[in-house]
């Protein structure tokens, strides 16, 4: 049984049938401009982009499709220091919470000297401290801010730090790929200068991926990551994923209808997990900003447990200990350190993420499992 959502999704039907006839009939290359094989692709990409600029409202042409949001990610901040002044490294705000994507590639050009990074913690709920940032922005060029945190589903103010932000004068990048299809995201009334997500968090298909870039003034500039053949107004190079663009294009259709259905049901689900475990097993607790968090994500630290040998126990309910992207790391969740638990305390937490598809029967069996793990794991 599935329980890592934020990990990926799998295809909803709808979006599959959308995607076949692209896979064949509709073969087109949106770039052929002399025939009907080449405008029929192009219309799809173009209507999908409509669909993926929707679910943000953003504008289509402020759209880029690219292979993933770590591609986004990569592109926007590797992109932006075409805008720094001369012989001054771009000075960029993050925290620790943020996804790997992020810190990895700030790490990478603070080692090669292209950037400086002021780094904060989250707080002990998973939230970020709006007074420290704004002591803090001076020099800086760049804010990045997630939407929610893939690993906790706490829920970040964006909107309330693109004022700081602003009125610094630096500009706001946010990861939306854990936030979008499952809550509503307005880049514009958020004020979102820069956006990176992807289709397979959200039913659609894995190798998809959106850049928002804002239009308008002040310009922002980026310098392509990938160049060849101009596509995508010169930002990323390389002949379209169709199939794949015409999936994120239907997934966010989809979502856009049924997320306030979607998170009444699954968000009944969740708390009705959550509600058993802490009835029937004492010490444990719950990781993230409980008022404020994704309606599918429950982190959970069970006391004394070994998080690893808590999941092998479970081997039919497929949950994880963190993000699936820093699996091969053999360290505790950095995420979770950054909040303040102990290595002990961030060994003991499971990350449960449910979906469209999680039935009650699931969470039912779930929830008998891990109080009989939990329990024989606890007397051994
Ligand atoms: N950002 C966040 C918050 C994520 O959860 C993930 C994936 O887990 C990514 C970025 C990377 O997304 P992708 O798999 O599309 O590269």
């Amino acid at each position: 049984m599935f329980l890592d959502y934020n990990a990926t999704t799998p295809l909803d039907s709808r979006v599959v049938e959308r995607m076949s006839d692209y896979w064949s009939r509709s073969f087109g290359n949106p770039s052929s401009r002399d025939h009907l094989y080449g405008w029929d692709a192009a219309d799809a990409v173009e209507e999908a982009r409509e669909r993926v600029a929707n679910l943000i409202n953003a504008r289509d042409s402020e759209i880029v499709f690219t292979s993933s949001a770590t591609e986004s990610i990569n592109c926007i901040l590797k992109g932006i220091l075409k805008q720094r002044a001369l012989n001054e490294p771009d000075a960029f705000v993050i925290w620790s919470s943020e996804h790997e994507a992020v810190l990895e590639v700030c790490h990478r050009l603070v080692i090669s000297g292209d950037a400086k990074v002021i780094q904060f913690n989250a707080d002990a709920r998973g939230q970020v401290d709006l007074d420290e940032l704004s002591r803090s922005l001076t020099g800086v060029h760049l804010v990045a801010l997630m939407a929610a945190n893939n690993e906790t589903g706490s829920i970040y103010p964006v909107g309330e730090v693109a004022r700081v932000v602003h009125a610094a004068g630096a500009l706001l990048f946010s990861d939306l790929t854990q936030a979008a299809g499952k809550i509503p995201i307005d880049v514009r009334a958020d004020r979102i200068d820069l956006a990176a997500f992807s289709a397979h968090k959200m039913y659609g298909p894995k190798g998809v991926g959106a850049l928002f870039i804002r239009g308008g003034e002040p310009k922002i500039e980026l310098e392509p990551l990938i160049v060849g053949g101009g596509q995508e107004r010169g930002l990323r190079g390389g002949t379209l994923n169709v199939p794949g663009i015409v999936g994120f294009g239907e997934a966010c259709r989809i979502a856009q209808l049924e997320m306030k259905d979607e998170a009444e049901r699954v968000g009944k689900l969740r708390d009705k997990l959550e509600e058993a475990l802490l009835a029937e097993l004492p010490d444990i607790w719950i990781n993230g900003d409980r008022d404020n968090r994704l309606y599918n994500t429950s982190n959970i630290g069970f006391a004394g447990v070994d998080a690893r040998t808590l999941i092998r126990d479970m081997h039919d309910i497929a949950v994880s200990t963190r993000s699936a992207c820093s699996s091969g790391s053999q360290g505790p969740s950095h995420v979770l350190k950054a909040m303040g638990l102990t290595d002990e305390q961030a060994y003991s937490c499971v990350r449960f993420s449910l979906g469209r598809f999680t039935t009650e029967e699931e969470i039912d069996y779930t929830i008998q499992k891990v109080i009989a793990s939990v329990t024989k794991l606890r007397n051994r």
